[in-house]
Protein backbone atom coordinates (compact mmCIF):
# COMPACT_ATOMS: atom_id res chain seq x y z
CA UNK A 1 0.00 0.00 0.00
CA UNK A 2 2.91 2.42 0.91
CA UNK A 3 4.62 1.63 -2.58
CA UNK A 4 1.20 2.42 -4.45
CA UNK A 5 0.98 4.95 -2.68
CA UNK A 6 4.05 6.42 -3.90
CA UNK A 7 3.33 5.36 -7.38
CA UNK A 8 -0.21 6.38 -7.43
CA UNK A 9 1.01 9.92 -8.99
CA UNK A 10 3.32 8.62 -11.60
CA UNK A 11 -0.58 7.10 -12.99
CA UNK A 12 -1.73 10.14 -13.82
CA UNK A 13 1.25 11.51 -15.33
CA UNK A 14 1.26 8.20 -17.32
CA UNK A 15 -2.09 8.61 -18.17
CA UNK A 16 -2.38 12.15 -19.06
CA UNK A 17 0.70 11.25 -21.68
CA UNK A 18 -1.44 8.71 -23.15
CA UNK A 19 -4.25 11.03 -23.76
CA UNK A 20 -6.38 10.17 -20.99
CA UNK A 21 -8.87 13.41 -20.52
CA UNK A 22 -9.00 13.60 -17.02
CA UNK A 23 -11.77 16.36 -15.72
CA UNK A 24 -10.15 19.69 -15.25
CA UNK A 25 -10.71 22.83 -13.12
CA UNK A 26 -11.45 26.33 -15.45
CA UNK A 27 -7.90 27.35 -14.99
CA UNK A 28 -6.35 23.62 -16.29
CA UNK A 29 -5.84 22.30 -13.19
CA UNK A 30 -6.83 18.49 -12.60
CA UNK A 31 -9.78 18.56 -11.02
CA UNK A 32 -11.30 15.69 -8.25
CA UNK A 33 -14.16 14.45 -6.67
CA UNK A 34 -14.80 12.57 -3.05
CA UNK A 35 -15.24 8.64 -2.85
CA UNK A 36 -17.28 6.51 -0.45
CA UNK A 37 -15.06 6.32 2.68
CA UNK A 38 -13.26 9.28 1.67
CA UNK A 39 -14.33 12.55 3.25
CA UNK A 40 -11.61 14.82 1.17
CA UNK A 41 -12.01 15.14 -2.71
CA UNK A 42 -8.72 13.35 -3.77
CA UNK A 43 -9.83 11.42 -6.71
CA UNK A 44 -9.18 11.82 -10.26
CA UNK A 45 -11.80 11.43 -12.80
CA UNK A 46 -12.79 11.31 -16.17
CA UNK A 47 -16.84 12.24 -16.02
CA UNK A 48 -18.47 8.81 -14.92
CA UNK A 49 -16.25 7.06 -17.51
CA UNK A 50 -12.84 7.05 -15.49
CA UNK A 51 -12.22 3.07 -16.58
CA UNK A 52 -13.27 3.28 -19.80
CA UNK A 53 -10.98 6.48 -20.96
CA UNK A 54 -7.85 5.03 -19.12
CA UNK A 55 -8.52 1.49 -20.63
CA UNK A 56 -8.39 3.18 -24.17
CA UNK A 57 -5.30 5.11 -23.57
CA UNK A 58 -4.09 1.81 -22.52
CA UNK A 59 -5.07 0.02 -25.58
CA UNK A 60 -3.73 2.90 -27.48
CA UNK A 61 -0.38 2.99 -26.20
CA UNK A 62 -0.79 -1.16 -26.49
CA UNK A 63 -1.39 -0.93 -30.46
CA UNK A 64 1.10 1.61 -31.17
CA UNK A 65 3.58 -1.31 -29.90
CA UNK A 66 1.98 -3.79 -32.12
CA UNK A 67 2.16 -1.51 -34.56
CA UNK A 68 6.30 -1.22 -34.69
CA UNK A 69 6.14 -5.03 -33.98
CA UNK A 70 7.02 -4.95 -30.20
CA UNK A 71 3.75 -7.07 -29.18
CA UNK A 72 2.57 -9.81 -31.14
CA UNK A 73 -1.42 -10.04 -29.40
CA UNK A 74 -3.11 -13.12 -29.89
CA UNK A 75 -6.77 -12.61 -29.42
CA UNK A 76 -9.83 -14.47 -29.04
CA UNK A 77 -8.39 -17.07 -27.10
CA UNK A 78 -9.15 -18.39 -23.18
CA UNK A 79 -6.52 -19.73 -20.91
CA UNK A 80 -7.29 -23.00 -20.61
CA UNK A 81 -4.25 -24.43 -18.57
CA UNK A 82 -0.68 -23.21 -17.13
CA UNK A 83 2.31 -24.80 -17.88
CA UNK A 84 4.72 -25.33 -15.51
CA UNK A 85 8.19 -27.13 -16.11
CA UNK A 86 10.58 -27.95 -13.29
CA UNK A 87 8.24 -26.07 -11.04
CA UNK A 88 8.44 -22.80 -12.87
CA UNK A 89 5.58 -21.31 -14.76
CA UNK A 90 6.68 -21.67 -18.64
CA UNK A 91 3.52 -20.70 -20.43
CA UNK A 92 -0.43 -21.44 -21.53
CA UNK A 93 -2.37 -23.50 -23.18
CA UNK A 94 -5.23 -21.54 -24.60
CA UNK A 95 -8.44 -22.60 -26.98
CA UNK A 96 -8.69 -20.21 -30.30
CA UNK A 97 -12.11 -19.61 -29.85
CA UNK A 98 -12.64 -18.71 -33.63
CA UNK A 99 -10.98 -22.13 -34.85
CA UNK A 100 -11.92 -24.08 -31.76
CA UNK A 101 -8.12 -25.65 -32.02
CA UNK A 102 -6.15 -25.70 -29.00
CA UNK A 103 -3.09 -24.02 -28.93
CA UNK A 104 0.25 -24.22 -26.18
CA UNK A 105 2.69 -20.71 -26.21
CA UNK A 106 6.05 -20.64 -24.34
CA UNK A 107 7.73 -18.20 -22.12
CA UNK A 108 10.25 -17.35 -19.80
CA UNK A 109 7.43 -16.37 -17.59
CA UNK A 110 3.63 -15.89 -17.24
CA UNK A 111 1.51 -13.17 -16.44
CA UNK A 112 -1.78 -13.28 -15.26
CA UNK A 113 -4.43 -10.05 -15.31
CA UNK A 114 -7.53 -12.27 -15.63
CA UNK A 115 -9.60 -10.68 -13.35
CA UNK A 116 -11.56 -11.14 -10.24
CA UNK A 117 -14.33 -13.89 -9.48
CA UNK A 118 -17.31 -11.33 -8.67
CA UNK A 119 -19.09 -13.87 -11.02
CA UNK A 120 -19.16 -16.67 -8.91
CA UNK A 121 -22.85 -14.81 -7.86
CA UNK A 122 -25.38 -15.48 -10.16
CA UNK A 123 -25.54 -11.82 -10.72
CA UNK A 124 -22.97 -8.99 -10.29
CA UNK A 125 -21.57 -5.94 -12.32
CA UNK A 126 -18.96 -7.90 -13.68
CA UNK A 127 -18.46 -8.97 -17.56
CA UNK A 128 -19.19 -11.93 -18.21
CA UNK A 129 -15.70 -13.52 -19.20
CA UNK A 130 -14.60 -11.89 -16.24
CA UNK A 131 -15.22 -15.67 -14.82
CA UNK A 132 -12.08 -16.84 -12.76
CA UNK A 133 -11.38 -19.73 -15.13
CA UNK A 134 -7.83 -18.34 -15.27
CA UNK A 135 -6.99 -18.08 -11.69
CA UNK A 136 -8.59 -21.43 -10.91
CA UNK A 137 -6.53 -23.06 -13.20
CA UNK A 138 -3.49 -21.53 -11.43
CA UNK A 139 -4.66 -22.61 -8.26
CA UNK A 140 -5.36 -25.86 -9.79
CA UNK A 141 -1.95 -25.93 -10.81
CA UNK A 142 -0.52 -25.22 -7.18
CA UNK A 143 -0.70 -21.42 -6.75
CA UNK A 144 -2.14 -20.27 -3.46
CA UNK A 145 -5.21 -18.36 -2.98
CA UNK A 146 -5.89 -15.95 -1.07
CA UNK A 147 -8.63 -14.28 1.12
CA UNK A 148 -11.61 -15.52 -1.03
CA UNK A 149 -14.33 -14.35 0.97
CA UNK A 150 -13.23 -11.16 0.28
CA UNK A 151 -15.87 -9.72 -1.91
CA UNK A 152 -17.18 -6.87 -2.24
CA UNK A 153 -20.83 -6.07 -2.84
CA UNK A 154 -21.21 -2.18 -4.08
CA UNK A 155 -24.45 -0.40 -2.94
CA UNK A 156 -25.08 1.30 -6.33
CA UNK A 157 -26.57 -1.37 -8.88
CA UNK A 158 -29.97 -0.48 -10.42
CA UNK A 159 -32.21 -3.43 -8.99
CA UNK A 160 -32.85 -6.75 -10.53
CA UNK A 161 -35.71 -5.97 -12.66
CA UNK A 162 -36.55 -9.71 -14.02
CA UNK A 163 -35.48 -13.24 -14.29
CA UNK A 164 -34.01 -13.07 -17.71
CA UNK A 165 -31.07 -10.63 -16.65
CA UNK A 166 -27.14 -12.09 -17.04
CA UNK A 167 -25.35 -9.76 -15.02
CA UNK A 168 -26.25 -6.16 -13.48
CA UNK A 169 -25.32 -2.50 -14.58
CA UNK A 170 -23.59 -0.46 -11.94
CA UNK A 171 -24.48 3.26 -11.55
CA UNK A 172 -21.29 4.65 -10.05
CA UNK A 173 -20.20 5.48 -6.64
CA UNK A 174 -19.41 9.27 -7.26
CA UNK A 175 -23.17 10.18 -7.88
CA UNK A 176 -23.47 9.67 -3.70
CA UNK A 177 -21.19 12.90 -3.53
CA UNK A 178 -24.29 14.71 -4.65
CA UNK A 179 -27.20 12.28 -4.59
CA UNK A 180 -29.02 11.27 -1.16
CA UNK A 181 -29.48 8.12 0.01
CA UNK A 182 -33.23 7.79 1.08
CA UNK A 183 -36.53 5.31 1.94
CA UNK A 184 -39.83 6.22 2.90
CA UNK A 185 -40.27 6.09 7.24
CA UNK A 186 -43.30 4.17 7.01
CA UNK A 187 -43.00 0.02 6.37
CA UNK A 188 -44.68 -0.69 2.94
CA UNK A 189 -45.62 2.99 1.26
CA UNK A 190 -46.12 2.52 -2.11
CA UNK A 191 -46.65 6.36 -3.08
CA UNK A 192 -44.69 7.77 -5.90
CA UNK A 193 -41.28 8.96 -4.40
CA UNK A 194 -41.81 12.84 -5.73
CA UNK A 195 -45.41 12.33 -3.18
CA UNK A 196 -43.45 11.50 -0.13
CA UNK A 197 -43.07 14.49 2.13
CA UNK A 198 -39.77 15.76 3.38
CA UNK A 199 -40.93 15.17 6.87
CA UNK A 200 -41.84 11.25 5.87
CA UNK A 201 -38.42 10.27 4.32
CA UNK A 202 -35.52 8.83 5.98
CA UNK A 203 -32.38 9.63 5.46
CA UNK A 204 -31.10 7.24 6.50
CA UNK A 205 -27.16 7.20 6.06
CA UNK A 206 -27.30 10.93 6.97
CA UNK A 207 -28.86 10.20 10.36
CA UNK A 208 -27.13 7.58 11.50
CA UNK A 209 -23.63 8.59 10.16
CA UNK A 210 -23.84 12.11 10.10
CA UNK A 211 -19.58 12.52 9.71
CA UNK A 212 -19.66 10.91 6.59
CA UNK A 213 -23.66 10.98 5.17
CA UNK A 214 -23.96 9.50 1.98
CA UNK A 215 -20.43 9.04 1.29
CA UNK A 216 -19.91 6.04 3.81
CA UNK A 217 -17.60 2.86 2.78
CA UNK A 218 -19.38 0.82 0.45
CA UNK A 219 -19.73 -2.18 2.81
CA UNK A 220 -21.58 0.00 5.01
CA UNK A 221 -24.02 1.75 2.63
CA UNK A 222 -25.23 -1.95 1.06
CA UNK A 223 -25.41 -3.17 4.88
CA UNK A 224 -27.80 -0.63 5.80
CA UNK A 225 -29.45 -1.21 2.48
CA UNK A 226 -30.13 -4.67 3.19
CA UNK A 227 -31.62 -3.47 6.60
CA UNK A 228 -34.38 -0.97 5.40
CA UNK A 229 -35.04 -3.84 2.68
CA UNK A 230 -35.42 -5.98 5.44
CA UNK A 231 -37.25 -3.82 7.80
CA UNK A 232 -39.73 -3.86 5.06
CA UNK A 233 -38.67 0.26 3.89
CA UNK A 234 -37.63 -1.11 0.36
CA UNK A 235 -39.03 0.92 -2.62
CA UNK A 236 -39.97 0.12 -5.98
CA UNK A 237 -41.60 -2.89 -7.96
CA UNK A 238 -40.08 -5.35 -6.05
CA UNK A 239 -38.99 -3.53 -2.54
CA UNK A 240 -35.48 -4.64 -3.17
CA UNK A 241 -33.89 -1.50 -3.68
CA UNK A 242 -33.32 2.49 -2.20
CA UNK A 243 -34.11 5.70 -3.75
CA UNK A 244 -30.65 7.68 -4.56
CA UNK A 245 -32.08 11.30 -4.86
CA UNK A 246 -31.19 14.30 -7.38
CA UNK A 247 -33.66 16.93 -6.10
CA UNK A 248 -31.65 18.83 -3.97
CA UNK A 249 -28.65 18.78 -5.77
CA UNK A 250 -30.42 19.59 -8.45
CA UNK A 251 -31.73 23.07 -6.98
CA UNK A 252 -28.58 23.77 -5.83
CA UNK A 253 -26.04 23.53 -8.32
CA UNK A 254 -28.66 23.54 -11.53
CA UNK A 255 -29.76 20.84 -13.73
CA UNK A 256 -26.77 21.84 -16.01
CA UNK A 257 -23.74 21.26 -13.59
CA UNK A 258 -25.41 17.56 -12.56
CA UNK A 259 -25.76 16.95 -16.29
CA UNK A 260 -21.69 17.68 -16.36
CA UNK A 261 -20.96 15.86 -14.12
CA UNK A 262 -23.18 12.42 -14.49
CA UNK A 263 -24.90 13.17 -17.46
CA UNK A 264 -23.83 9.58 -19.22
CA UNK A 265 -24.91 7.83 -16.14
CA UNK A 266 -28.24 9.96 -15.87
CA UNK A 267 -28.52 8.50 -19.72
CA UNK A 268 -27.59 5.27 -18.88
CA UNK A 269 -30.41 4.73 -16.01
CA UNK A 270 -32.81 6.28 -18.08
CA UNK A 271 -32.14 3.89 -21.26
CA UNK A 272 -32.61 0.48 -18.19
CA UNK A 273 -35.28 1.44 -16.48
CA UNK A 274 -37.74 3.80 -18.50
CA UNK A 275 -37.27 6.35 -15.70
CA UNK A 276 -36.06 10.26 -15.82
CA UNK A 277 -33.44 10.68 -12.48
CA UNK A 278 -33.48 14.19 -13.15
CA UNK A 279 -37.30 14.01 -12.62
CA UNK A 280 -37.51 11.05 -10.07
CA UNK A 281 -34.86 9.57 -7.64
CA UNK A 282 -33.08 6.67 -8.91
CA UNK A 283 -33.28 3.21 -7.59
CA UNK A 284 -30.18 1.04 -6.80
CA UNK A 285 -29.31 -1.60 -4.49
CA UNK A 286 -26.10 -3.77 -3.34
CA UNK A 287 -24.83 -6.56 -5.91
CA UNK A 288 -21.56 -8.47 -6.10
CA UNK A 289 -18.98 -6.01 -7.84
CA UNK A 290 -15.19 -6.76 -6.89
CA UNK A 291 -12.94 -8.62 -5.19
CA UNK A 292 -10.45 -8.20 -2.87
CA UNK A 293 -9.29 -11.91 -2.87
CA UNK A 294 -7.29 -13.53 -5.72
CA UNK A 295 -4.09 -14.96 -6.28
CA UNK A 296 -1.40 -14.92 -3.50
CA UNK A 297 1.54 -12.58 -4.66
CA UNK A 298 4.54 -11.48 -2.57
CA UNK A 299 5.89 -7.75 -2.95
CA UNK A 300 6.82 -8.68 -6.19
CA UNK A 301 3.37 -9.67 -7.64
CA UNK A 302 5.02 -13.45 -8.00
CA UNK A 303 2.54 -15.99 -6.89
CA UNK A 304 3.57 -19.42 -5.03
CA UNK A 305 4.40 -20.68 -8.28
CA UNK A 306 8.28 -19.40 -9.11
CA UNK A 307 7.98 -17.08 -13.10
CA UNK A 308 3.91 -16.46 -12.44
CA UNK A 309 3.07 -12.92 -12.20
CA UNK A 310 -0.72 -11.77 -11.15
CA UNK A 311 -1.83 -8.46 -11.77
CA UNK A 312 -4.74 -6.63 -11.15
CA UNK A 313 -8.01 -7.40 -9.49
CA UNK A 314 -6.53 -11.85 -10.17
CA UNK A 315 -4.11 -11.08 -7.24
CA UNK A 316 -5.16 -10.25 -3.70
CA UNK A 317 -2.93 -7.01 -2.86
CA UNK A 318 -3.37 -3.61 -1.75
CA UNK A 319 -6.59 -4.10 -0.54
CA UNK A 320 -7.47 -6.21 2.47
CA UNK A 321 -11.25 -6.73 3.08
CA UNK A 322 -12.68 -3.86 1.95
CA UNK A 323 -11.91 -1.54 -1.44
CA UNK A 324 -12.62 1.88 -1.45
CA UNK A 325 -13.31 3.46 -4.90
CA UNK A 326 -11.44 3.91 -7.52
CA UNK A 327 -8.35 1.84 -6.21
CA UNK A 328 -9.03 -1.06 -8.37
CA UNK A 329 -8.06 1.13 -11.23
CA UNK A 330 -5.11 2.96 -9.25
CA UNK A 331 -3.98 -0.56 -8.15
CA UNK A 332 -4.46 -2.09 -11.39
CA UNK A 333 -2.53 0.63 -13.29
CA UNK A 334 0.34 0.91 -10.65
CA UNK A 335 0.97 -2.98 -11.00
CA UNK A 336 1.30 -2.97 -15.04
CA UNK A 337 2.82 0.04 -15.69
CA UNK A 338 5.27 0.05 -12.75
CA UNK A 339 6.08 -2.92 -10.86
CA UNK A 340 6.23 -6.12 -13.05
CA UNK A 341 8.16 -4.47 -15.44
CA UNK A 342 10.66 -4.04 -12.89
CA UNK A 343 10.18 -7.32 -10.83
CA UNK A 344 9.48 -9.56 -14.30
CA UNK A 345 13.05 -8.16 -15.36
CA UNK A 346 14.75 -8.87 -12.46
CA UNK A 347 13.17 -12.31 -12.25
CA UNK A 348 13.94 -13.21 -15.81
CA UNK A 349 17.78 -11.85 -15.22
CA UNK A 350 18.21 -13.72 -11.82
CA UNK A 351 16.96 -17.02 -12.50
CA UNK A 352 18.46 -20.00 -14.35
CA UNK A 353 15.53 -20.69 -17.30
CA UNK A 354 16.09 -23.77 -19.04
CA UNK A 355 16.04 -23.94 -22.83
CA UNK A 356 12.17 -25.10 -23.67
CA UNK A 357 9.67 -25.39 -26.66
CA UNK A 358 6.62 -26.97 -27.33
CA UNK A 359 7.67 -30.42 -28.00
CA UNK A 360 8.26 -30.57 -24.26
CA UNK A 361 6.00 -33.32 -22.61
CA UNK A 362 4.37 -30.82 -20.07
CA UNK A 363 3.01 -28.98 -23.32
CA UNK A 364 1.81 -32.09 -24.73
CA UNK A 365 0.30 -33.11 -21.36
CA UNK A 366 -1.44 -29.72 -20.90
CA UNK A 367 -3.22 -29.97 -24.46
CA UNK A 368 -4.40 -33.25 -23.79
C1 LIG B 1 -19.02 -1.77 -13.87
C2 LIG B 1 -17.70 -1.57 -13.18
C3 LIG B 1 -17.28 -0.28 -12.86
C4 LIG B 1 -16.07 -0.08 -12.20
N1 LIG B 1 -15.68 1.19 -11.89
C5 LIG B 1 -14.50 1.37 -11.28
C6 LIG B 1 -14.04 2.68 -10.97
O1 LIG B 1 -14.71 3.67 -11.26
N2 LIG B 1 -12.84 2.81 -10.35
C7 LIG B 1 -12.08 1.73 -10.01
O2 LIG B 1 -11.00 1.89 -9.47
N3 LIG B 1 -12.49 0.48 -10.29
C8 LIG B 1 -13.67 0.28 -10.91
N4 LIG B 1 -14.09 -1.00 -11.18
C9 LIG B 1 -13.20 -2.11 -10.87
C10 LIG B 1 -12.14 -2.20 -11.96
O3 LIG B 1 -12.70 -1.81 -13.20
C11 LIG B 1 -11.62 -3.62 -12.10
O4 LIG B 1 -11.15 -4.05 -10.86
C12 LIG B 1 -10.49 -3.63 -13.12
O5 LIG B 1 -10.98 -3.31 -14.40
C13 LIG B 1 -9.84 -4.99 -13.17
O6 LIG B 1 -8.87 -4.92 -14.17
P1 LIG B 1 -8.05 -6.18 -14.57
O7 LIG B 1 -7.23 -5.77 -15.75
O8 LIG B 1 -7.36 -6.74 -13.38
O9 LIG B 1 -9.14 -7.27 -15.01
P2 LIG B 1 -10.35 -7.15 -16.06
O10 LIG B 1 -10.54 -5.74 -16.52
O11 LIG B 1 -11.50 -7.88 -15.44
O12 LIG B 1 -9.79 -7.95 -17.31
C14 LIG B 1 -9.61 -9.33 -17.25
C15 LIG B 1 -9.62 -9.85 -18.66
O13 LIG B 1 -9.22 -11.22 -18.65
C16 LIG B 1 -10.11 -11.96 -19.46
N5 LIG B 1 -10.14 -13.36 -19.00
C17 LIG B 1 -10.64 -13.88 -17.87
N6 LIG B 1 -10.48 -15.21 -17.83
C18 LIG B 1 -9.83 -15.55 -18.98
C19 LIG B 1 -9.38 -16.79 -19.53
N7 LIG B 1 -9.54 -17.96 -18.91
N8 LIG B 1 -8.76 -16.75 -20.75
C20 LIG B 1 -8.57 -15.58 -21.42
N9 LIG B 1 -8.99 -14.37 -20.93
C21 LIG B 1 -9.60 -14.37 -19.73
C22 LIG B 1 -11.45 -11.27 -19.30
O14 LIG B 1 -12.29 -11.58 -20.39
C23 LIG B 1 -11.01 -9.81 -19.29
O15 LIG B 1 -10.89 -9.30 -20.59
C24 LIG B 1 -15.28 -1.21 -11.85
C25 LIG B 1 -15.69 -2.50 -12.19
C26 LIG B 1 -16.89 -2.69 -12.85
C27 LIG B 1 -17.33 -4.09 -13.19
Amino acid sequence: VYRLAQVSNHIIDQCVAQGVPFAREYGGLLANRSFGGAQVSRTFYARGQTGQQLLLGAYSALMRQVARGQVKLFPRREMLDLVVINGKARGITVRNLITGEIESHEGDAVILATGGYGNVFYLSTNAKNSNATAVWRCHKKGAFFANPCFTQIHPTCIPVSGEYQSKLTLMSESLRNDGRVWVPKKKGDTRPPNEIPEEERDYYLERIYPSFGNLVPRDVASRQAKFRVDEGRGVGPTGHAVYLDFRDAIKRLGKKAIAEKYGNLFQMYEKITGENPYEVPMRIYPASHYTMGGLWVDYNLQSTIPGLFVLGEANFSDHGANRLGASALMQGLADGYFIAPYTLGNYIASTDLDKIDLSHSEFQGSQE
